[in-house]
């Protein structure tokens, strides 16, 4: 007999478990979560300084992508979670608002429930903040443990911060306000000691065990079936069987590459990319796929140290420091770039890193990049690697930011603060001065910061591929609540955005209500 469920969530990730806890507290509505992977049984996951080894492992989808022009035709590693919990089973536990005029792009495009002031909401009933961290709005009740490190921050991480603010850059309590120049230790998705995904938060077995939930493991999406207009369910793969899986409702949480891959797999695309792939075309929609930002780091500067350096006892990127190029001392107005302290050497495949504990690294980004890339489909089926193109560097703008947060890092790094540790500098090594050496190094040593999105773009016009209730244009019933339909990414890592997203859209639009009735 076929399943059917009121509402189907397709992915158990960061949204997919917001939006599974938040719907299946109505009694009286069936949810059925879907999930490709399985529970997480590896113990390493709970491990905060393990998150960079988990990447490879069986419940990773190990995406890659095209060789990048602009990085030495590199090949970018894409680790992304297959398992419940989603990304938020390996990312880097850091818990970053972002900054509130970042949201004035999603207010543009969907109005003012997207503002800041209108995910708000969202970002308060979902976090637990610790006790150092409970000023200026911070939620204290919700599921999501935030963690505000104190004693535990590192003590070369404590100099690098010192020597930002010997350049004038402000220390701040933390990056959760709204506000985001400065320095500040991490706060983390961490509780005594251990990582917290947000399944872990939202996900408890308590939630698991209500009579209206049903979580089906192991079951893959083949694609989304229609009769007309109108969502009726979905195709999966469990067990080396295809079948059909009912629903009233669809809402797709499989994360920024894999439900633009999912609509082109069903035939809702760009012609030009899907005709190619051998799919035949349901709707024509040139967006689907498009419009793929991602944050880049430079992995390196990496300083020899002059004495052992201790073990993080975090996550080793224990502190951001937002900027302003243009006045390191600003305190009001959204960064351009970013630097980031690793207690540990860390560089890419491009270079060989200096033993742990003799070494460690400040990196430095760029919080918005204007490249746009693109995801599109090799073939009809879900087994067919999907072409990944971020089109990394590929503006001027991103080329000379990155420069330029280059040399200020390295300014950080030689400031007096860090005189104690700093021996000499191993990558880009001093003797790289010239723009020419540094746009080399950057090509080498960038790297993703994991944050893709925007692949489902939300707006109001006609392009967008979702409008502002998160509903696909054109169609009934399915919706699209994760990483791909933010329209701007923020400045800052993206998950408690989204988080926050997925909170708001679960009480206004999952409730029956919508956001356009609000705007
Ligand atoms: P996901 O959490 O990826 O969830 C998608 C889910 O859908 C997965 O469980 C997947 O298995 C499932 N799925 C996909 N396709 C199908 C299908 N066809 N059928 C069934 N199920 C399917 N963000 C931060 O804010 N701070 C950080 O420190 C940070 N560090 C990161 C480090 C790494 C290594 C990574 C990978 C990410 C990091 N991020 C960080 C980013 C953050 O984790 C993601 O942006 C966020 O988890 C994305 O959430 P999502 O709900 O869009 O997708």
């Amino acid at each position: 007999m076929t399943q059917h469920y009121d509402v189907l969530i397709i992915g158990a990730g960061s949204a997919g478990a917001v939006v599974a806890n938040r719907l299946s507290a109505d009694p009286t509505c069936m949810v059925g979560l879907i999930e490709a992977g399985q529970m997480p049984a590896d113990p390493d996951i709970a491990d905060p300084l393990k998150w960079v080894a988990l990447q490879g492992r069986s419940y990773d989808w190990a995406y890659r992508t095209v060789p990048q022009k602009h990085t030495a035709n590199r090949i970018h590693e894409w680790p992304r979670g297959r398992i419940v919990g989603g990304s938020s089973c390996l990312h880097a536990m850091a818990y970053v608002r972002g900054h509130r005029s970042d949201f004035d792009a999603w207010a543009e495009a969907g109005g003012p429930q997207w503002s800041y002031q209108g995910l708000l909401p969202g970002f308060v009933r979902s976090e637990n903040a610790t006790a150092a961290d409970t000023a200026n709005g911070r939620g204290t009740g919700g599921p999501l443990r935030v963690y505000l490190p104190d004693a535990d921050v590192s003590p070369v991480v404590r100099a690098y911060m010192a020597a930002g603010n010997a350049l004038g850059v402000p220390v701040l309590g933390d990056h959760n306000n709204g506000e985001l120049l400065g320095t500040a230790a991490n706060s983390l998705n961490i509780a005594k000691g251990h990582r917290v995904s947000v399944a872990d938060a939202y996900l408890t077995p308590d939630v698991l065990a209500r009579p209206n939930l049903t979580l089906l493991l192991g079951h893959e999406v083949e694609q989304l079936n229609f009769a007309g207009k109108t969502i009726t369910g979905v195709t999966v793969v469990a067990g080396g069987q295809a079948f059909a899986i009912t629903a009233g409702r669809v809402i797709l949480c499989s994360g920024a590459i894999a439900s633009p891959l999912l609509l082109m797999r069903s035939g809702i695309g760009d012609p030009e990319m899907l005709k190619p792939a051998g799919i035949a075309v349901r709707s024509a929609r040139t967006e689907v796929g498009r419009n793929l930002q991602d944050h880049m780091l430079t992995f390196g500067n990496v300083y020899a140290a002059r004495r052992p350096v201790p073990p993080s006892r975090l996550q080793h990127s224990e502190s951001l420091m937002y900027l302003n190029s243009a006045d390191l001392t600003q305190t009001r107005g959204a960064p351009d770039m970013v630097l980031g302290c690793v207690a540990a050497p860390s560089v890419t495949e491009a270079f060989t890193a200096p033993a742990y504990g003799t070494a460690y690294t400040i990196l430095s980004g760029v919080t918005h990049p204007t490249s746009r890339g693109e995801i599109r489909p090799s073939g009809p089926g879900r087994t067919n690697v999907p072409v990944i193109d971020p089109h990394y560097l590929e503006t001027e703008h991103d080329r000379i930011t990155f420069r330029k947060a280059v040399r200020i890092a390295r300014e950080v790094g030689h400031g007096a603060a860090l005189d104690e540790w700093r021996d000499h500098q191993v990558f880009p090594g001093v003797g790289a001065q010239s723009d020419a050496d540094i746009d080399a190094f950057v090509a080498n040593a960038a790297s993703t910061h994991h944050h893709p999105c925007g692949t489902c773009r939300m707006g109001r016009d006609d392009g967008a591929v979702v409008d502002p209730d998160l509903k696909l244009q054109g169609y009934e019933g399915l919706y699209i609540v994760d990483a791909s339909v933010i329209p701007a990414i923020t400045s800052g890592p993206i998950n408690a955005a989204l988080i926050a997203m997925a909170e708001v859209w679960s009480e206004r639009v999952g409730s029956g209500s919508t956001i356009s009735s609000a705007a």
